[in-house]
């Protein structure tokens, strides 16, 4: 397995440990190319706005809709907001890659940044989006304070929250990722 983490912008180092305990090798995708050779992308947290620029600027639009169409992804924070299905607060472009519609910024500012426990692990909420609408055929893998943080639709997850800051290899989130990953690797 190999696995590719978008790396244009966010939180993209606090992922190597996590694959590096999983026994995966990884590359940094900034380009077309880099997508090529990868089982499955992980759209790290960071910001959604800027992100999007660079996606414009480097030209991978179409190809990450392309990679969207059949390949695992998972989307952390921005990465959630990038696959949604509409997003809100403001609104902007998203890859309709899951079926969830999302709030940007929906539990407040930097301020309110929290930590909640998923199965007693610690993860982080930054300035995280709400998940708001969730599609029918989007599974709900955890909650916190009445809405879904952590969904599934076939070979695509999303977390509301940064799993990879915290200093526990793997983190479970990377473990479910790669199950996704191993079984549409067949
Ligand atoms: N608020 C950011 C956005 O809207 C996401 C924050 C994060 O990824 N930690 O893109």
């Amino acid at each position: 397995m190999h696995i590719g983490i978008l790396a244009l912008q966010g939180a993209v180092t606090p992922h190597f440990p996590h694959l590096n305990a999983l026994g995966v090798t990884f590359t940094e995708v900034r380009a077309v190319e880099d997508l090529l050779n990868i089982d499955g992308l992980i759209l790290p947290g960071g910001e959604s706005s800027t992100m999007l620029k660079l996606i414009d600027v480097y030209n991978m639009k179409s190809a990450l809709a392309d990679f969207f169409k059949t390949k695992p992804a998972w989307g952390i924070c921005a990465g959630t907001i990038l696959m949604a299905r509409e997003v809100s607060n403001p609104a902007q472009f998203s890859f309709n890659a899951i079926d969830i519609a999302v709030v940007r910024n929906g539990y407040g500012s930097q301020l309110d940044s929290f930590h909640a426990d998923i199965n007693e692990y610690p993860v982080s909420f930054i300035r995280a989006p709400v998940i708001d609408k969730i599609g029918k055929d989007v599974g709900v893998k955890a909650e916190h304070s009445g809405h879904a943080i952590w969904v599934e639709q076939g070979n695509k997850m999303a977390t509301a929250f940064h799993p990879e800051l915290t200093p526990d290899y793997p983190s479970p989130m990377h473990q479910r990722f790669l199950e996704l990953v191993q079984a549409a690797k067949g």
